[in-house]
């Protein structure tokens, strides 16, 4: 195997994907991009009890979204297949089969009850309290033993007796010495193989060179290593070492660490929320790592070109959301006013503000009306609120309604008298455009009543509009037009 960059991504299929996991799919994809790598994604679904196939979906889904491509994976297939544990028993069988052939491994009777004892026993001394190596050296008189009195076993791994120590891509030089990493658990009882096996042996068996990961499983590296070392020594595998690379935490709220039940913390909720994959990908990628001086605006072809792990900060990350929103915001406005209207179609869809197969003038308005809304929006889902005026009271619409807390405040007295001179001063135009419709507003409001332009606007705004905050109001009365304009003012004052 050659000794190109190989990096995988190979989350669990439980829940929501959540932001955290998504920045590390991210910077995977953006190494194995920056090197011209190869980038596998790995389902680790070995736990029948908590992975879900709608997760695994969402998983498939919000990577596409984001537009992160897999060279290896589900639906994509590859030369290192499956790319789902759940359909790779029978190889880690034979591994399994390898390494206890080899001595690397060794029956643990030990029961749940006196592990916890012997556990606190030596937390009371003062002893390291991992596993304390009581199964490592049993006879055969002592496992047959074991056997008659019912017992069952689980297969732990015979941790070398060595510190353990790596050179890490973002933190520099970890080490754990050999006391605190005790002999685990390869296999449950009932033959189910576990994490700590089918993980770092899918490495080796797909030639991983690079693990990308989040800091959190910085603890399982000494053990990681001390299996890739059993299976090169057994010839399994790429006979490569993989480096290693842990992701600094991401912090939500109050420095705490973003957790998966925070619902900020979930793709659907930016995506529900109508965030552009562009927006997102972005922000994810300021979560430990920046282009460079003040940039903080950049697309993922560009962070695929200068991404390297070596620059990622070992600090913990701040999810700021109001940062990511203001991102997208300006991902927004970057976007040609078609694309972006295109972008906008299903939230309004969704909303009910445009049937479902909307039609082509309808399409047009929306055009329209996007260099009016793009300034005023963060993310897709205000559309409906600043363009659904345009559209209410059509075929396969809502009916048009008055915002009820903003008609009582500005259509008052006052505000009718308002709404009759304007409707007076618009009836004669010869033509309706922004500028007539400004001019002859400005004339009679402002000029002869003597308004101010707050007290002379605010309430047509509301008659056109709905509300008191809309898109720019005289631009909002030429898309939508004489005819309907003077029947808003009409109904309004009745
Ligand atoms: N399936 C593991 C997880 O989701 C992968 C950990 C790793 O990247 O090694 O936490």
């Amino acid at each position: 195997m050659s000794s190109a960059v190989r990096v995988r991504f190979c989350p669990s299929p439980t829940g929501d994907p959540h932001v955290g996991m998504l920045r590390t799919a991210l910077f995977n994809w953006a190494y194995a991009r920056h090197t011209g790598g190869t980038f596998v994604f790995r389902i680790e679904d070995t736990d029948a009890a908590r992975d879900s196939e709608g997760s695994y979906e969402a998983l498939l889904h919000s990577l596409r979204w984001l537009g992160l491509d897999w060279d290896e994976g589900p639906e994509v297939g590859g030369e290192y297949g499956p790319y789902r544990q759940s359909e790779r028993g029978d190889i880690y069988q034979e591994v399994i089969a390898k390494l206890t052939g080899g001595g690397y491994t060794y029956r643990c009777f030990c029961t749940a009850d006196e592990l916890t004892e012997r556990r606190e026993l030596a937390r009371k001394e003062g002893r390291e309290s991992g596993y304390d190596g009581k199964c490592r050296d049993l006879t055969d008189v002592q496992i047959e033993q074991f056997q008659e009195q019912g017992r069952t076993s689980v297969t732990r791994f015979r941790m070398p007796d060595q510190d353990w120590v790596w050179e890490d891509l973002v933190r520099g030089e970890v080490s754990f010495g050999s006391a605190f990493v005790p002999d685990f658990v390869l296999v449950r009882a009932n033959g189910d193989p576990l994490y700590t096996l089918v993980n770092p042996t899918d490495d080796a068996l797909m030639g991983i060179t690079h693990v990308l990961r989040g800091e959190d499983l910085l603890s399982s590296t000494p053990r990681q290593l001390a299996l890739h070392q059993a299976l090169i020594e057994l010839g399994i595998g790429s006979g490569v070492m993989p480096k290693f690379a842990h992701l600094p935490y991401v912090m939500g709220e109050g420095n705490k660490k973003l957790s998966k039940r925070d619902p900020e913390a979930s793709f659907s909720h930016y995506e529900r929320l109508g965030f552009l994959p562009e927006g997102l990908v972005n922000y994810l990628a300021l979560l430990g790592w920046s282009l460079g001086g003040d940039v903080e605006f950049f697309s993922l072809e560009q962070l695929a070109e200068a991404f390297d792990v070596s620059r990622v900060n070992p600090n913990p990350a701040r999810f700021d959301i109001k940062k990511c929103t203001a991102i997208n915001g300006d991902w927004i406005r970057a976007l040609e006013p078609n694309d972006l209207a295109e972008r906008i179609v299903p939230y309004l869809v969704t909303d009910g503000t445009l049937p479902a197969g909307p039609t082509q003038e309808q399409l047009t308005l929306l055009r329209e009306a996007v260099p009016h809304i793009s300034t005023r929006m963060e993310v897709l889902s205000q559309a409906p609120g600043m363009v659904g005026f345009l559209y209410a009271g059509e075929p396969g619409s809502k009916p048009f309604e008055l915002d009820e807390a903003d008609a009582q405040k500005l259509l008052n007295e006052a505000g009718l008298e308002v709404l009759a001179a304007a409707r007076a001063a618009l009836d004669g135009l010869s033509e309706w455009t922004t500028t007539s419709i400004e001019e002859a507003l400005r004339q009679s409001l402002i000029e002869e009543r003597g308004l101010k332009p707050r007290l002379a606007f605010g309430p047509v705004r509301v008659a056109i509009t709905g509300r008191r905050v809309s898109p720019p109001l005289f631009e909002s009365m030429e898309l939508l037009g004489r005819e309907r304009s003077l029947e808003r003012l009409d109904s309004a004052a009745r």
